[in-house]
């Protein structure tokens, strides 16, 4: 500590999640659209995220908090290396500018960021930032639990906490848990170690939901090790599978109070990691055919409502554009279904020509396809125009605004709603539906571009949640993708692997 002033920490970070697989590469605009904030920008634009839960503990214990640069891209493709040297740069130039009169530093990650040149943003970033602060300077920082955990990001940081919930809703609770690990050891109150196990697997998103399933008995176990005497904080990382990167897999981090404290540490991360491990199976989706899916919707009673129906393969959330039009040519080759079905699907030029024709207007449109014609082909419709809007609105998950430029609500075959936007947004909640006049709940069907966290949303009041097997960048049969760079083995795609650990170390 610098002497008997109030502490100081630095608080900088860039929030991105790559999809390898989508079409194109990102620049700053991402960012620039979503989230860049500077200096004092941080807090102004931070609203129940990780910097709010950090400002809370702050306050409580009378620390200040030296905003210095944030950023939130959502997913997309993977970025020009321009953007993370902007990102970096901004970063880098506060921490020299601070470096001398502060006592600790929080980085708000995400912590799944790849660009052409670094397969681990992060964990460069983190390196750099050690090299300018010394060993001495405590860093601790904040993942996603679709991050990938690196060896890099674990010499250079003395913690690291993830989230606990999927659909993620503790972000502030998230970041005051960094932030208590950051104050003890800037009081001296704790000595903060990770303690990382590196787990050879991976598995598809629809497992990762904390209210339901495999992933609820694993939170329930780091809240035991949490219990701990040594224990500061347990966390299981979870990747998004979507990352062509080396090193991905699933991780396990134990951050334990001082060297004693190590070796029961790892034993508990070993605890963890082989009980993930054995219930591996578990974690696979269970996605069926539209054919079978549709069918039952057909059988249902008109009561019996509303089916949501999950076309995760194009979810926006996991760096898709929304672009797919399979479920709608297949709906369009059987019999028409009860209505009204919902569904979503960027399509730019389809979105502007109904602005054009105006509220009411019949018109063929061609649409599907627009961005990634590698997965999808378009299909032409006779549409009419029920409702235009445009303008950002606040979506709850993530609690930000989303643009997707101008939307059209139209109405097909007479039973599917298409909600039409310019710009791809993030859908797992429903406000994007609502925000254009379509309520869900009221709806016979539908459709929702998301993995697993819409869960959340649409669980309380749906009739039945169908996971539907579909193609797409966000495909949930992880060895169907083109992954290249990837360290094997690794299950699922090395189905027969017996043992789970990887890295450095073996378990005790
Ligand atoms: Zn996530």
């Amino acid at each position: 500590m610098r002497g008997a002033n109030r502490p100081r920490v630095l608080v900088a970070g860039m929030q991105y999640e790559v999809n390898s697989f989508t079409a194109g590469t990102g620049t700053l605009e991402i960012f620039r659209k979503r989230r860049m904030a500077e200096g004092e920008e941080v807090f102004a634009t931070s609203h129940g995220d990780e910097v709010a839960g950090a400002r809370a503990v702050a306050a409580r214990r009378g620390v200040e908090l030296v905003p210095v640069f944030l950023t939130f891209g959502g997913a997309g493709p993977i970025l020009e290396d321009d953007a993370y040297h902007y990102m970096r740069d901004r970063i880098l130039a506060g921490v020299r500018r601070e470096a001398g009169r502060i006592d600790g530093i929080y980085l708000p990650l995400h912590g799944a960021m790849a660009t052409k040149g670094f397969s681990d943003a992060e964990g460069d970033l983190i390196s750099r930032i050690r090299e300018i602060v010394g060993r001495e300077m405590p860093i601790i920082a904040s993942f996603d639990m679709h991050a990938n955990f690196t060896a890099e990001m674990e010499r250079g940081l003395d913690g690291a906490v993830g989230f606990k919930t999927c659909p993620h809703v503790d972000y502030p609770e998230t970041g005051e848990a960094a932030m208590e690990i950051l104050c003890k050891a800037m009081a001296g109150e704790a000595e903060p170690i990770i303690v990382h196990r590196k787990v050879r697997m991976m598995t598809s998103a629809e497992g990762h939901d904390t209210t339901t399933g495999p992933m609820t008995e694993v939170i329930a176990l780091l809240r035991k090790v949490e219990a701990t005497p040594g224990v500061l904080s347990a966390t299981v990382i979870a990747p998004q599978p979507w990352m062509d990167v080396p090193e991905l897999g699933w991780s396990i981090l134990v951050v334990v109070d001082g060297e004693a404290a190590v070796p029961a540490g790892r034993r508990e991360a070993d605890r963890i990691g082989r009980h993930v491990w054995g219930m591996r199976e578990r974690f696979r989706s269970n996605r069926i055919s539209l054919d079978e899916a549709f069918d039952a919707v057909a059988a249902s009673a008109d009561a019996e409502r509303p089916f949501v129906l999950s076309d995760a393969s194009d979810a926006p959330s996991a760096g898709s554009f929304g672009d797919s039009a399979v479920v709608l040519q297949h709906l369009l080759s059987r019999p028409p279904l009860a209505g009204p079905l919902l569904l979503t699907m960027t399509d730019p030029v389809a979105t502007r020509a109904c602005h054009a024709a105006g509220v009411g207007t019949r018109l063929a449109l061609t649409i599907g396809a627009a961005f990634q014609p590698i997965y999808y082909t378009p299909v032409t419709i006779e549409a009419r125009v029920l409702r235009l809007a445009e303008g950002p609105y606040v979506s709850e998950l993530p609690p930000v605004h989303l643009d997707a430029g101008l939307r059209a609500v139209i109405e097909v075959a007479g039973f599917i709603q298409i909600l039409l936007s310019e710009k791809p947004v993030i859908t797992l909640d429903l406000r994007g539906y609502e925000a254009s006049g379509m309520y869900p709940r009221e709806a016979k069907a539908v459709i929702v571009k998301s993995a697993g966290q819409f869960r959340g949303f649409y669980s309380p009041f749906a009739f039945r949640i169908i996971e539907l097997e579909t193609p797409g960048p966000v495909d949930s049969q992880l060895p169907r993708l083109p992954f290249k760079q990837i360290t094997r083995p690794l299950w699922p795609f090395d189905p027969d692997l017996a043992e789970p650990w990887q890295g450095a170390g073996s378990p005790s």
